[in-house]
């Protein structure tokens, strides 16, 4: 087949690397518009749970990424300055630049072409294909310039956030919730290498006005920020990358292509930042196309149905839990003065309804303990 893939993220790079490697007859093509050493952002997470579905899916691209990975066993919540470390919840976590380089050099050797500084904004400049993947991430012009036939919805989400990194090498994931004269802050922290973490700094709408924030240079910015998390910075500095404060949008599509197009990624939907999984769902989405190919062979519109059918029911679940995850930290300036910090964590581990009172008994026996006795004191 004469694949034609328009962008180098996971979820096209990946998507390439299994169908070439199935059958190296395929001609396949990615279109980046980027550099080759340019990227936006910091580290990704996966929790131990997208580990295993990656060794279970693909034990040899588990074994190329996992050497890279910083590992650390638990996630932390804190509130203000009490951190509560809470058991049962391993994470991984990797440079997105370091991700992206390794899974260029994995598909370059299997005979993929990569071009990159190749921005491609309509389909004639993709020449003759059997299949285009849209694989352009949130942004994707084919999504939104085919909204209609896709049933695209789009929900832009109040809370403000904006990514940084910074110097400071954290022990664990941790969620540093800060209150302060203009609402509570809230950092998700975390190393991705021994000499760097990801900083991102997330607010409430109100919270941001009230902070000034949509007036103040990027400079005064970090220095804001700065002030804030100064305990946690320990004197580090807040690193930029082209950060700028985002909305999130929720994004989601009925039919997942169209003609010969298929969608996959974050093109093909979002999920919050705040559980981790925008990576393992890019990955897995690609992994389940081309077991729908396989099956399929070059039959597009067979293959698309049978994608949907396999990721349905599953990106549904985390999507889903995604959404709530997203309301709960749209309420933290209601939950965070309201709530002692074993609560604050509680609430935390359980704001998807996914983790019930006898889960959370399970992955952490003595926090589930300190809770249930605040509840009972009560
Ligand atoms: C602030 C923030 C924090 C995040 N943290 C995490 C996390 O901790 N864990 C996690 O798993 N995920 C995280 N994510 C999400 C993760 O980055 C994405 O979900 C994931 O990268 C999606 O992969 P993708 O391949 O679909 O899209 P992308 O990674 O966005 O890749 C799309 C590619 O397409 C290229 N492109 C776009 N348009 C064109 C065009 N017209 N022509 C050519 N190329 C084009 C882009 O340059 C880009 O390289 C985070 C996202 C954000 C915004």
């Amino acid at each position: 087949m004469k694949i034609r893939i328009v962008g180098a993220g996971p979820a096209g790079l990946y998507f390439a690397a299994l169908m070439k490697r199935h059958d190296p007859s395929h001609d396949i093509v990615i279109f980046e518009r980027n550099p080759r050493d340019a990227t936006w952002g910091f580290g990704v997470v996966f929790s131990d749970r997208a580990l295993e579905f990656l060794r279970a899916d693909d034990e040899e691209l588990y074994h190329y990424l996992t050497p890279h990975l910083e590992n650390w066993p638990e996630i932390t919540v804190a509130r203000n300055d009490t951190r509560i470390p809470i058991a049962g919840n391993g994470f991984a976590s990797i440079g997105r630049l370091e991700l992206l380089t390794l899974l260029y050099e994995y598909v370059e050797k299997l005979g993929v072409e990569i071009r990159f500084e190749t921005e491609v904004s309509n389909f004639q400049e993709l020449g003759p294909a059997d299949l285009i993947i849209a694989a352009n991430g949130v942004s994707s012009w084919i999504r939104s310039e085919n909204e209609k036939k896709l049933g695209t919805t789009t929900d832009i989400r109040p809370n403000k956030f904006i990514w940084y990194g910074t110097t400071k090498a954290f022990n664990s994931l941790t969620l540093t919730f800060r209150e302060t004269d203009k609402g509570v802050f809230c950092a998700h922290h975390y190393r991705y290498r021994p000499d760097m973490s990801t900083f991102l700094v997330e607010v409430a709408e109100d919270t941001w006005h009230r902070a000034g924030f949509d007036s103040m240079s990027p400079e005064d910015t970090i220095a804001y920020c700065e002030r804030v998390f100064a305990t946690e910075l320990e004197g580090h500095p807040i690193i930029s990358n082209h950060s700028y404060w985002r909305n999130f949008p929720v994004i989601w599509n009925e039919n997942w292509g169209f003609d010969n197009v298929v969608l996959m990624g974050d093109a093909l939907r979002t999920a919050h930042f705040s559980i981790g999984s925008g990576t393992r769902l890019a990955m897995e989405d690609a992994v389940a196309l081309f077991k729908a190919f396989r099956e399929k062979g070059n039959d597009v519109a067979a293959a698309r149905d049978k994608f949907r059918d396999l990721r349905l029911p599953p990106m549904r679940k985390i999507w889903e839990a995604a959404n709530a995850s997203i309301k709960w930290y749209e309420r933290m300036d209601e939950l965070v003065p309201a709530m002692s910090p074993v609560e604050l964590a509680y609430s935390y581990m359980t704001r998807t309804g996914r983790v019930s009172r006898e889960d959370m008994r399970r992955i952490d026996p003595e926090l589930a303990a300190a809770y249930e006795a605040l509840s009972t004191d009560t």
